[in-house]
This record gives structure tokens, sequence and C-alpha cells, in this order.
């Protein structure tokens, strides 16, 4: 059976994770988030205190704590994964509002980005992968068999994340919400080291009239298109 690296990359609340985690879970790949890594690496820089509450960062402390930061995932019986940070289950402290509102800081340091980029090449080592970020088919996977790049409008993605965080009992409002999305593209676009960008050979998904159901269709087509021309060959 041909495996392959599927490289699925876009906006902050795209629904990337939520296709990726599907699909893999359907052709029995490893799916890994990119973006609970850093998130990860945030939680810990956040429970050092090396991030002030303005947003500056000890980075001298936190680069040389790097080598000791060991993220992994666990999966679940009912196929969900949780993010482990150094063995601790930090799956619930990640997904919070003041890790959202650091994330992008940490994520566009050179030496942060080096780090899990080197961590998630080794996870992809043996194929079989489906994986999701910002920089997943530019920079950690340009060779990916399958690269996809995930859109839809601020509003759109501001509204799922809203609702998700109300679901899991956050006190959030939905302006926050958005105006933590819009930051968090700003600096993802316009960072120095990997910015989002899509990778001139993915293709583009707007997913912003899109059911779950369609979406997952969608990605299986293409998945089931690119196996069939690689073993046709
Ligand atoms: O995907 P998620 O929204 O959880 O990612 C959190 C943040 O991590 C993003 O806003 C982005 O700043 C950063 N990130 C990144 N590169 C990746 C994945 C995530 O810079 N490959």
């Amino acid at each position: 059976m041909t495996k392959i690296i599927i490289a699925i990359d876009g906006y902050s609340s795209s629904g990337k994770s939520t296709m990726a985690r599907r699909l893999a879970s359907k052709i029995q790949y490893r799916y890994i988030d990119t973006g609970a890594m850093y998130r990860a690496v945030t939680y810990f820089a956040m429970q050092q205190g090396w991030i002030s509450s303005a947003g500056e960062v000890d980075e001298a402390a936190l680069s040389a704590s790097m080598p000791e930061i060991v993220i992994d995932f666990a999966l679940q019986t009912d196929g969900s994964q949780r993010t482990l940070l150094n063995g601790t289950d930090v799956e619930n402290e990640i997904r919070r509002i003041n890790v959202s509102n650091h994330v992008s800081t940490i994520a566009a340091l050179p030496f942060v980005r080096h780090a899990l980029v080197a961590a998630q090449q080794a996870m992809g080592k043996q194929k079989g992968i489906v994986m999701d970020g910002r920089d997943i088919g530019t920079t950690v996977f340009p060779h990916a068999e399958l690269k996809i790049f995930v859109t839809a409008s601020p509003q759109t993605r501001a509204q799922r994340r809203f609702k998700e965080m109300v679901e899991k009992g956050s006190a959030v409002s939905y302006e926050d919400v958005l105006a933590n999305v819009m930051h968090r593209d700003h600096i993802d676009e316009t960072r120095a080291e990997s910015p989002l960008r899509r990778a001139d050979d993915a293709l583009l998904l707007d997913n912003s009239n899109m059911t779950v159901a369609e979406q997952d269709q969608w990605l299986l087509d293409q998945y089931n298109r690119v196996i069939s021309k690689l073993e046709n060959k």
C-alpha cells in the first residue's frame, strides 16, 4: 500500500484540524497537529514566567530550554488526541485564549521554529502522516505528495472558534475571538521566518460554505486521486 505525506496548511480556525484528523482516522494515518506544538511551547514559557503581560519574551531563557521541551500526542480510544508536554497532559490549557494571544509571537521566533520543524520532519520519516499547520507544504515537507491550503473568511472562522469555546465553557466574547483570529493572521502572514503562504503546488479549499461532510468527501477524493496516480505510474 502506497503511503504518502499529506500537508494541510491554512488560516487559524479554518477547520483544517478537523478535516485532517478525520481523514487520518479514515485512512489509518498518523495525525499531527503542529499548532498544538507551538501552543505547548507557549504554555511552557508562560508557566516559567518568560512572557510578560505586554507580550515580551525572555528569549535567552526559552532558547536555552528548547532541548528539554518534549512534545508528544496521546491517542485516545475515541480517536481524539491529547497533547503532552514533558509527559503531562496540557490539552485543555493550550486551547485557552491566554495561550492563543501569545502563540503567534512564540511561533515567530526562529529558534522555536527550527526545533519544532526538525521534530515534525522526524515524525514524518515513515510517511503515512497527515500534518496540519502553517508551513507544512512550504517548509516542513516541501515534497509532500498532497498539499492543501484551507481558507475561509475571518468572520466565519471566528464564529466557529467562538462556538467551540462557548461549548467548552469559556467566557469569551465573539469580538475578542475575531480580534485574536485577525491578529494571528497578521503575525503569521508577515513574520520573516516561514510566513503563512500557499505553496505553489497546494490545492486551494475555501470552506466558508461547506459542511464538514462535504469537506471530508472532497479531501478523501483528493487523497484517492493522488494514490491512484502513484500506483498506476
Ligand atoms: O493551528 P493553531 O491555531 O492551533 O496554531 C496556533 C498558532 O501556532 C498559529 O496562530 C501560528 O501562529 C502558529 N503555527 C505556526 N506554524 C505551524 C502551526 C501553527 O506558526 N505549523
